[in-house]
């Protein structure tokens, strides 16, 4: 079966043809840093992250692009507040965004470009707009982009455009009266006084918010390109102009496939800076490994709306350590094994395995179903504890190991704590325990299980023999 994706343009699943065999070139629309990321913002980092994970896990090279806003209001303000330049505001919280998005194992883009060093190519395309009757300049320098000259306004968000005239209309007594149009919107803007600025052929000032990610998309993946990516507040105005800009510069199709995330929401609400009823990365961070920040998002499909609680939380701790534990008792065992290889049983146990990850890659191709995904990794994971055992050959336990870790690692979530791994220490003392229980040294046995306790690890004993369990 090929990758299905849900394209919001054609409101469709459709088979993922990328334009050029074996390459993806994709683009997400990255945060506006004036503050510290919310776990909203992370929603679609962690997502498009795991589309990126399993594309190349199936051999694709993608060529993944993700902007950072670091022109915009909200980052001028702040600057203004704490009397410094915007720049110093843009840096701290892109160096900030990046230690977040690496604690929770999203992968660096190909290219993070930022607005503040486009501008040139902005300007060239608004150019473009205004030569080919697509955008014009009012007197005071604002420069417009007509939308009505752009037939297919309105074909990602299915608006129409006499419905958005009546919607809109406010927008004629808001200030805006020189625009040709209520729907027109602004590419280049004048400057504020105290405001960072660019010479331009209109006026000095700075660009409209939707220019940039036509510009970088085109700098840094070309004219057009096969997936463009967001959370869905993006849908309209933001995508349905940026495909009106670039589709009217380059009279060339922008995006193929155009993937929006559902959004992450509290008590039934969106999670917002506006609403101010949100969590930061780093506040989840203090109380979570944020690898299970990671679980919880992709227990859930991206598309459907997922509701933060605190018992989901729990619950996604309880998941993830579920699985963290399956693979430190496969290498435990794995570690005490003989060295006899794998018997016939063994080897069909193995095959039988293969369905989990046949079941894993059904649900990925079906539009990235993450959800089902895990639920695959937890049938693996009771296969693992049900047939791993200290009976079992080193080849077998590692096998059930790397296959854990291998479906794990698609949907970037480390189940491998290596560096957190047994050291030689525990190794020891958890062989010497079962050497006094041989040896009906039952109080030696029970000192070292405290001992052991001491250090968050407890011991249980199964038929299948003795499995740890991290604390
Ligand atoms: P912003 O910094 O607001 O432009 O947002 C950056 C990215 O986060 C965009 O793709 C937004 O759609 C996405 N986003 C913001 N809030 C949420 C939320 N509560 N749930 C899901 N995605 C969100
Ligand atoms: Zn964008």
């Amino acid at each position: 079966m090929s990758m299905k994706i849900y394209n919001t343009l054609t409101g469709k699943k459709e088979a993922f043809v990328p334009l050029e065999q074996g390459k993806v070139k994709m683009y997400v629309c990255g945060p506006t840093v004036y503050n510290l990321i919310h776990i909203g913002n992370a929603r679609p980092m962690i997502v498009f992250d795991t589309v990126r994970r399993y594309m190349e896990h199936k051999g694709l090279e993608v060529n993944y692009v993700s902007n950072f806003t670091d022109v915009d209001d909200k980052i001028i303000k702040k600057a203004v507040e704490e009397g410094v330049d915007s720049s110093v505001i843009s840096e701290r919280y892109i160096a900030e965004c990046k230690k977040d998005m690496s604690a929770m194992n999203v992968k660096p883009a190909t290219t993070h470009p930022l607005a503040t060093r486009e501008i040139g190519g902005m300007l060239e395309m608004i150019k473009t707009l205004i030569d080919k009757g697509h955008a014009y300049a009012a007197q005071d320098g604002t420069v417009y982009f007509r939308t009505r000259s752009f037939k297919e306004y309105g074909k990602l968000s299915h608006k129409n455009l006499d419905d958005l005239r009546g919607g809109n209309r406010s927008l004629l007594v808001s200030g805006e009266d020189q625009k040709e149009d209520a729907l027109d919107f602004v590419l280049w803007k004048p400057k504020k006084e105290g405001e960072p600025y660019w010479e331009s052929p209109w006026c000095q000032g700075r660009p409209g918010w939707h220019i940039e990610c036509s510009v970088m998309s085109k700098k840094y993946l070309g004219e057009e390109i096969d997936i463009h990516a967001g959370g869905e507040d993006l849908v309209f105005p933001h995508h349905e102009n940026e495909i009106a800009q670039s589709e009217a510069a380059n009279d060339k199709i922008f995006a193929r496939y155009w993937m929006h995330n559902a959004f992450l929401n509290i008590d039934n609400r969106k999670m917002s800076k506006s609403l101010g009823n949100f969590f930061t990365v780093r506040d989840i961070g203090e109380k979570y490994d944020l690898q299970i920040l990671r679980f919880f998002m992709l227990s859930a499909h991206y598309r459907s709306p997922l509701n933060f609680s605190a018992e989901l939380m729990e619950a996604a701790k309880n998941g993830y350590e579920r699985i963290v534990t399956c693979v430190d008792n496969l290498k435990y065992l794995e570690a005490r094994a003989g060295g006899g290889g794998m018997t016939g049983a063994e080897a069909a146990l193995l095959n039988e395995a293969e369905g989990f990850t046949d079941k894993f890659d059904e649900a990925m191709d079906d539009d990235f179903n993450t959800a089902d995904a895990i639920s695959a990794i937890f049938e693996l994971v009771k296969f693992a504890n049900t047939h791993a055992g200290e009976q079992s050959s080193k080849e077998f336990l590692e096998k059930l190991k790397n296959q854990i870790v291998l479906l794990s690692d698609i949907c970037g979530l480390i189940v491998d704590k290596e560096e957190e791994g047994l050291d030689a220490d525990v190794e020891r003392l958890i062989g010497e325990r079962q050497e006094a229980k041989k040896a009906k040294n039952f109080a030696r046995a029970d000192e070292i299980r405290d001992e052991l306790l001491a250090r968050g690890i407890a011991l249980k004993d199964t038929r299948e023999g003795v499995k740890i369990v991290r604390l």
